[in-house]
């Protein structure tokens, strides 16, 4: 009897974060560094962007979340690079089988305007996931003045992420 090929097997995970706006630290947004005269707070560089891609392949995978594996009670992570974070889960989904199909990313913030920087921000993530250019998606929105991000004191991001189960191939 020859048996049927299984169909693949596809997860999806959401990811949000939300950080503080606050002077004196550098401007990091999906790994590019964005020219503006304030920055996010937080452990690592703040990079809100890619903590919530983090947090969404992290939650496709069923991994678990950023907190967990990265805690910031570890000074290991003090000011980190954002990017060692998505290397790391990267690793972990190549462990398990798991490519990435897509990445959809929506970042809200009253200012700086980041239009001319998307294509920059898509290449970086794309890069650092080892995908295609057109498999990531990068959007930016304001908040209509609403609220702490409407007012400039924090950014946030929003990220949707897919990921398929690798078949193996046998001879
Ligand atoms: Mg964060």
């Amino acid at each position: 009897m020859i048996e049927e090929p299984k169909p693949p097997e596809y997860r999806v995970g959401i990811g949000t974060d939300i950080h503080r706006i606050v002077e004196g630290r550098k401007l990091m947004l999906g790994g590019v560094h964005i020219p503006f005269p304030a920055g996010l707070l937080g452990h690592s560089d703040g990079d809100v962007a890619l903590h919530a891609i983090v947090d969404a392949l992290l939650g496709a995978a069923g991994l678990g979340d950023i907190g967990t594996l990265f805690p910031d009670t570890d000074v290991q992570w003090k000011d980190a690079d954002s990017k060692a974070f998505l290397y790391t889960v990267r690793e972990q989904l190549e462990k398990k089988q798991w490519e990435v199909v897509n990445v959809d990313l929506t970042i809200h913030t009253e200012a700086p305007k980041l239009g001319p920087m998307k294509g920059q921000i898509r290449r970086c993530i794309a890069g650092l996931l080892g995908m295609d250019f057109a498999s990531v998606n990068v959007k930016a929105k304001t908040n209509e003045g609403l609220g702490e991000i409407g007012s400039g004191d924090a950014m946030s991001a929003t990220a949707i992420a897919l990921l398929r189960k690798k078949t193996r191939r046998t001879l």
